[in-house]
């Protein structure tokens, strides 16, 4: 994806979260461009479903989360259970769920 279109994208959705990580739910910043994008809360685009098959570029497999998340997550968990995880609820969930 080009920088111009990518940078948009992270706009476009950056807007429609109100400005919030779509993981941890934080305020997020957009960096000016090619300024350093590393602080932990500038805005970045993640892929919700990381395996690079057909659809993974689509619009609803985007969503605009803040660096630390971004790079957190990496790919190694999915993306419900990492929103979870850094929301803190995760192991109300588990304990919820007595029969496991
Ligand atoms: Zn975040």
């Amino acid at each position: 994806m080009k920088t111009g279109v990518k940078r948009a994208l992270v706009l476009e959705l950056f807007n429609k979260q109100g400005g919030r990580c779509c993981y941890c739910d934080r305020a997020m910043v957009i960096m000016p461009r090619g300024r350093a994008q590393n602080r932990l809360d500038a805005a970045t685009l993640e892929h919700l479903m990381t395996n690079r098959r057909k659809g993974w570029t689509r619009r609803d497999n985007m969503a605009a989360a803040c660096r630390e998340c971004n790079e957190m997550r990496g790919s190694a968990m999915d993306w419900l259970m990492f929103k979870t995880y850094r929301r803190g609820e995760l192991w109300e969930l588990i304990g919820g769920c007595k029969d496991f």
